[in-house]
């Protein structure tokens, strides 16, 4: 058996658990021994039955002298069972398992491990689990324990992962070179992949951690790697010769100034675009960083050299939004400027020079056209296959434009040098000068009706704009029906609350025409409240709104809880979140009070990781963001040594043949 067989090579799985495991990331025979368990039960204290005491985690070994199904009154059913070693006699009881007596027969001799309790006035082993055997995978020893899907129990995944290592004996070879493996104290794979699941002690497991933490962020720098050499191979469609005067005189007439990294981020792009190689750069910003305009810049230098500009916004409500900015931007030049969004287009008729919209666009651009630059904004919510084929759909063979994708996620750098490796990297580091920070607060249930009656009292007083934002149902990258509905049911709660005031409703599912309304009227102060899904809001550039109230706050992660709030306090008056955890969730949280209390998206990064590792930051695979298996992007120290050993690596490829074409045959990383 290959560790690149597929699952279904295992007996007894079929079509049904294929798709299960597919759920958990599991495709192969690799992925299954690389699956990292949750925790273990430590089963490892071995004793006799007289020796037992009450409260303690056992193993013991027995004989069973009978097993039998007990109906209580109320027709639970118990299964009552004695086992006895040469020490004595105890008895055993599970619940609602009557099936378990057709898998025990008396005078087997078995192995229990589970917790001593007393039942009635006897020592007994409740719900332990048990196996017959000498060959201990799910007793008398650390036991891991798997997460769970559907239809996949953690002691199902147990017993094919011992049934792997113990009796297919895959192959199972090194692709670090020996030498190198002493070099860093790393385990053999071979071990490592043995001790993840079935280690001896903590030190065992540890160790196996950390050689598949090497593995997976090895690979990771090394396919980042492969990518900017196969970037490096294309040419840019055009080269753009750098109008700098006029290009100065732009940012002249630009109501701010800009601040310093904009500027910095606009020469380095800039500097990209006349290059020979096509740009391939990621701006990072916090929400509200600005980098709407440096996108612009870039844009407005490929219009004066004759070329045009594509900009790929997630929901058409932000493709609007950019839209206008744009237009307003661009209206004292003969730009021409089209939106484009499933079954709209709007703007100049004809061809344009720059095209913004939604990946609707993919559709839409034509051959004749030059498109010169393609920016991709929120990145993170697009799918790999939706930018490559952008990409490729506007370049000519392996010509292709230069491209700036933007994010507000806030990953850390270490994080974005390994992921993003390919990526040439600008970082907008500070927000533009007057921003306030937004005052926090966490509101428990029973404050809730003076927060209200404040929030009346700033409408009133300060002409206060609020956004609701209802609590989180899903996580999903689309609104389903069931998000909708929650919104609705929040807009008409909050209706009748603020009965004086003018509150409206904004989702993903309204008409094109509702959603420019309510925009529309929220932007020019014609509504007081605004209620809105979590989903719809992503970039969306109010400037008036002072107060963010978001209703289920515990649901949220940091990052999302960060670009909400980032809705506000975007320009220089005084804002306010106000976080609401559902019911009586005491809102004690360490991300709530982490929000109280810190305000750059970039430290909250950071904490988010300290509080759980990055997948969370991130939110989910579907975001096409890469959720790390046993690596944790915590972990510099190992990140340094692995990024060290890249280098190596790449500087001595004729040595490394072997590593190298393992690590291509991988997946592709996530761009
Ligand atoms: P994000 O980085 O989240 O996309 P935007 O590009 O939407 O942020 O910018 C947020 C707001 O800040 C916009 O209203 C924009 O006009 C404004 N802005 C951008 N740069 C500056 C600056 N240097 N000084 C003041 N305001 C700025
Ligand atoms: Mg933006």
């Amino acid at each position: 058996m290959r560790l690149q067989d597929p699952v279904s090579v295992l007996p007894k799985i079929g079509p049904v658990y294929v798709s299960r495991l597919e759920k958990l990331g599991i495709q192969n025979i690799e992925d299954l021994l690389t699956l990292p368990p949750n925790r273990f039960a430590d089963y490892r204290h071995t004793t006799k039955i007289t020796d037992a005491k009450t409260g303690e985690m056992v193993t013991i070994k027995g004989k069973l002298n009978f097993i039998k199904n007990q109906y209580s009154k109320s027709g639970k059913v118990m299964q009552i069972a004695e086992i006895e070693d040469e020490s004595g006699k105890m008895k055993i009881v599970w619940f609602n398992q009557p099936y378990l007596i057709m898998s025990m027969r008396r005078g087997l001799e078995m192995n229990f491990s589970g917790k001593v309790e007393f039942f009635g006035l006897d020592k007994a082993l409740m719900s332990p689990d048990y196996e017959i055997g000498n060959n201990l995978v799910h007793t008398g020893r650390l036991v891991p324990i798997y997460p769970e899907t559907y239809g996949v129990t953690s002691k199902w995944l147990r017993s094919k992962i011992a049934f792997v290592l113990k009796v297919a004996r895959p192959e199972i070879t090194d692709y670090i070179p020996l030498s190198d493996l002493k070099n860093y104290s790393l385990l053999s794979y071979k071990d490592a992949v043995y001790n993840l699941h079935f280690p001896n002690n903590d030190e065992d497991y540890y160790e196996a951690k950390k050689r598949l933490a090497f593995n997976e962020l090895l690979s990771l720098l090394i396919q980042s790697n492969f990518r900017k050499e196969i970037w490096k191979k294309n040419k840019a469609l055009y080269r753009i010769k750098i109008k700098i005067s006029e290009i100065n005189k732009f940012i002249a007439k630009l109501p701010f100034k800009l601040t310093p990294s904009q500027n910095e981020s606009i020469s380095e792009m800039l500097n990209d675009i006349q290059k020979e190689t096509p740009m391939n750069r990621l701006l990072e910003g916090d929400v509200g960083s600005g980098k709407t305009v440096v996108a612009a810049i870039c844009i407005f230098a490929v219009f004066l050299s004759g070329y045009q500009s594509v900009i790929m916004a997630p929901t058409q409500i932000l493709a609007k939004q950019h839209f206008e900015t744009l237009q307003k931007l661009f209206n004292k030049f003969k730009i021409r400027v089209k939106l484009v969004t499933s079954g709209l287009e709007k703007g100049d008729s004809g061809t344009a020079d720059i095209y913004v919209g939604t990946h609707a666009l993919i559709h839409r651009i034509i051959e004749s056209e030059k498109v010169a630059l393609v920016v991709i904004d929120e990145q993170h919510r697009f799918g790999v296959e939706q930018r490559t084929h952008l990409v490729r759909k506007t370049g000519k063979g392996n010509k292709i434009p230069h491209v700036l994708t933007m994010t507000a996620t806030p990953i850390p750098r270490t994080v974005a040098l390994t992921i993003y490796g390919d990526l040439d990297l600008s970082i907008l580091k500070e927000m533009p000068k007057g921003r306030k920070y937004v005052t926090t607060w966490i509101v428990p249930s029973k404050k809730r009706g003076p927060a209200y009656e404040w929030i009346m009292k700033q409408i009133n007083e300060n002409k206060a704009q609020v956004f609701f934002i209802c609590p989180l149902i899903e996580e999903s990258e689309y609104e389903t029906l069931k998000t909708v509905r929650a919104v609705v049911k929040e807009y008409q709660e909050i209706k009748n609350i603020f009965k004086n005031f003018r509150v409206d409703i904004l989702h993903g599912r309204l008409k094109e025409s509702e959603k420019d309304k309510a925009i529309k009227k929220f932007k020019s102060g014609k509504t007081d409240i605004l209620v809105s899904t979590p989903v719809v809001e992503v970039g969306i550039d109010i400037p008036n709104a002072q107060i963010m109230v978001i209703e289920g706050a515990e649901r949220f992660g940091l990052a999302q809880l960060h670009q909400l709030r980032g809705r506000v306090g975007r320009s220089d008056k005084k804002s306010y979140c106000l976080l609401m955890p559902s019911g009586d969730n005491s809102g004690s949280s360490r991300r709530l009070n982490a929000m109280k209390s810190h305000h750059s998206g970039f430290e909250l990064a950071e904490i988010d990781l300290s509080i759980r590792g990055p997948g969370e930051i991130f939110g989910t695979a579907q975001h096409g963001f890469f959720n790390l298996k046993n690596a944790s992007w915590g972990d510099t120290e190992l990140i340094k040594k692995v990024a060290e050993y890249t280098e190596f690596v790449i500087s001595n490829k004729r040595n490394y043949k072997t590593l190298i074409t393992r690590i291509a045959r991988e997946e592709a990383g996530p761009n």
